[in-house]
């Protein structure tokens, strides 16, 4: 039985201007009216935005993370920012390995664990995000797919508390499309499975969302599956009423 409230993170992806603070406002507020004492709600909007959200969710106890960092801590990088900088917004978490990423960036497991283990010696939250192609799942794939990416991804040093594994079908973000929920909840069980064998009794607590296409109208019967802890949701998440709307399902 997983212990943790359940968690819900919204991905803003390339989308916000300061003008978007009165909707993470609105968020705010909503979650401190009726569901803080059952969920856990963290927005990740772009860097740009990080330090004036965090400043917005003082007290609130709603968590901001960053979309990506790079795995070096300072240095000639230019363009990048580091998990100690992300750190230094106020933020707690960031994104680890995105689909949009791992293929408009081109990359690697390997550059994920590099950048897991800076954000854990940053002293904030991985949210690894793994997840298998539409041919990968076609052609029976897609659990060894999952173990891969695990594997590949996953410093040695890293313990359980600094982890939060999202699984994103790849096929299903941005596209209205969701698996089947049987088929949700068997990827679920195998990571579940694949956390403990890593981590022991640690990785029975760690959260692992589900995301793609996460709505307010499909979010009950999805967050219902066993060893759904949450979800990482994407377009949903930058109007607070389809935000809060998910997160109300809990
Ligand atoms: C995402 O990109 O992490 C995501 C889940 O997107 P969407 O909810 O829009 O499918």
């Amino acid at each position: 039985m997983h212990a943790r409230k359940p968690l819900v993170v919204g991905n803003w992806k390339m989308n916000g201007l300061k003008a978007s603070a009165s909707e993470f406002g609105r968020m705010v507020e909503g979650y401190g009216a009726g569901l803080r004492h059952r969920v856990q709600l963290v927005v990740c909007p772009p860097v740009t935005l990080l330090s004036t959200f965090a400043v917005i969710a003082l007290g609130s106890r709603v968590g901001i993370g960053a979309q990506d960092c790079h795995p070096g801590t300072h240095g000639a990088h230019t363009g990048d920012i580091s998990a100690e900088m992300i750190a230094d917004t106020g933020a707690a978490f960031v994104i680890v390995g995105h689909s949009e990423r791992r293929i408009a960036h081109r990359e690697s497991d390997a550059d994920a664990r590099g950048k897991v283990k800076a954000v854990h010696h940053a002293g904030l939250i991985a949210i690894l995000c793994v997840g298998e192609t539409a041919e990968e799942r076609k052609a029976g794939l897609a659990l060894q797919v999952i173990d891969g990416q695990l594997e590949g991804s996953l410093p040695e040093g890293l313990t359980g508390d600094d982890l939060v594994v999202a699984y994103e079908p790849v096929w299903a973000i941005g596209t209205g499309v969701t698996p089947s929920l049987s088929d949700i909840a068997e990827m679920h069980a195998h990571i579940r499975l694949r956390l403990v064998e890593r981590f022991g009794e640690e990785g029975g607590r760690i959260h692992i969302l589900y995301g793609g296409s996460v709505k307010p109208s499909n979010a009950s019967d999805i967050l219902a599956i066993s060893d759904v802890n949450g979800a990482l949701v994407g377009g949903a998440s930058l109007k607070a009423a389809d935000f809060l709307g998910i997160a109300s399902a809990y």
